[in-house]
């Protein structure tokens, strides 16, 4: 039916020559067709991707494909083993955050290096399914380029009811290219003319069933668009399209958020919605009346109460069609 090999491959060398390895998982149908490239944890407190690609096994290993699906559980094994986003400055002092190297470089940096052997497999895929978690205060969604209908098109198969997508290199704004999005595994895998997909489940650090069920429904999903499992794609009905990095409401101060707002995550705000105050927590002063600043889908409301000036608190997305 399908050839299952799992094979453990050398990412990186750390200062003390220990080998920085993880498992690529290849599934091989007897029949010829696509490849997809699955990855998770490249942010290793994100832990429910890690889950989706266990559970996907199950779903693969006994069942004819046609073409190949190439899945790397735990692209970034430093994240991970220290349940963090980024790497300590020790590690890599230059490139902390993985998903900010793609391509990566075989001579670079460590995630530069360790990037560098996965874009190998990333380079023969025909598709690109790069498994995140946000925070328990965000809305499960996913993210394409703006503009590529192939890559709007996985995600629409993935079908989460919040697609968002994010403008890149001269279309995007200055924010963008100042936070190195252009080294995104999606944006540099579309950007080489394969298309890509960051799926955003919820609940970092935790792995929750809902999270996880959205994560194999839609990933099964994208393999039965890209004709790799030999179904029609479950229709998941219309989603919104909204853009992704604009209308993110920070804390002007530093303080206690306290939410104070009825509304739910996915729902249609205006602007001005009052969503919560920031006091100071020693005198009562209010600091900040929190107000959503335009119009749109409310995808995040931070639930962490103590806040440091310039975190957000709110994020709005902007509603496309
Ligand atoms: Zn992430």
């Amino acid at each position: 039916m399908t050839d299952h090999v799992a094979e453990e491959v050398t990412l990186a060398r750390m200062p003390s020559g220990t080998e920085v390895t993880t498992t690529v998982h290849t599934y091989d149908g007897r029949a010829g067709g696509p490849t997809v490239y699955v990855q998770a944890a490249q942010h290793g407190r994100e832990v429910n991707g890690t889950e989706v690609c266990r559970r996907l096994h199950a779903e693969l290993v006994d069942r004819p494909l046609a073409g190949r699906v190439v899945v790397v559980p735990v692209a970034d094994p430093l994240t991970f083993d220290r349940v963090s986003y980024t790497t300590p400055e020790a590690l890599d002092s230059v490139h902390p955050n993985m998903n900010r190297v793609w391509p990566g470089d075989a001579a670079g940096t460590l995630h530069e290096r360790m990037a560098a052997r996965l874009w190998e497999y990333v380079e023969a895929a025909d598709a690109i399914v790069d498994l995140h978690t946000g925070s328990p205060d965000m809305l499960t969604h996913a993210v394409f380029r703006e503009g590529d209908a192939e890559s709007r098109a996985l995600a629409e198969a993935f079908g989460t009811d919040l697609l968002l997508s994010e403008e890149a290199g001269e279309d995007a704004d200055a924010e963008w290219a100042d936070r190195d999005f252009d080294g995104k595994l999606r944006v540099a895998a579309t950007r080489a003319g394969i298309p890509a997909v960051t799926p955003e489940l919820a609940h970092n650090k935790q792995v929750v069933e809902e999270a996880v069920a959205a994560g194999v429904d839609g990933t099964l999903n994208v393999l039965r668009h890209c004709d790799v499992l030999d179904a029609d794609p479950v229709d998941t009905g219309d989603a919104t399209l909204a853009r992704n990095h604009l209308g993110t409401v920070a804390a002007a101060e530093s303080g206690l958020f306290v939410p104070d707002t009825d509304l739910e995550l996915g729902e249609r705000v205006d602007a001005g919605e009052r969503v919560g105050t920031l006091y100071d927590p020693a005198t009562y002063e209010t600091l900040q009346t929190v107000e959503t600043d335009r119009v749109g889908v409310l995808y995040s409301l931070t639930k962490e109460a103590t806040v440091t000036a310039g975190k957000s608190l709110v994020k709005v997305a902007l509603l496309r069609e």
